[in-house]
């Protein structure tokens, strides 16, 4: 998946259509996502503890990958993202990191 957890994410289509927001989860297997302050869906909560009379908790739904598109750190625009290959010196080999396509800054993991 080109969207990793922690990237800043301008969101293409729905309600939220051109806002932006953090990529708190991804979830490879279905190629979802869930953006921080998209997508809120209403769920009912069992009574609990904390809550004895449930509740209802306004919270993030997954949305598609293919519905968002990374915003570059650097230039801040929700460009396109590409794949290069760097030597990576400590492991000795090369290794794939992601970088825009409009102002090559590249995209590093930083967890
Ligand atoms: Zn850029």
């Amino acid at each position: 998946m080109k969207v990793h957890k922690d990237d800043q994410v301008e969101i293409l289509s729905g309600n939220d259509s051109g806002k932006r927001g953090r990529v708190l989860k991804v979830y490879p297997e279905s190629n979802r996502v869930i953006v921080e302050g998209i997508n809120f869906i209403k769920r009912h909560t069992k009574p609990s503890q904390k809550q004895p009379q449930g509740g209802i908790v306004t919270k993030e739904a997954p949305i598609s990958a293919s519905n968002v598109k990374i915003v570059c750190p650097k230039c801040g625009s929700a460009s396109r993202i590409g794949y290069k290959k760097i030597a990576n010196e400590t492991r000795g080999k090369s290794e794939r990191v992601r970088y825009c396509k409009k102002c090559d800054e590249m995209l590093v993991k930083t967890s």
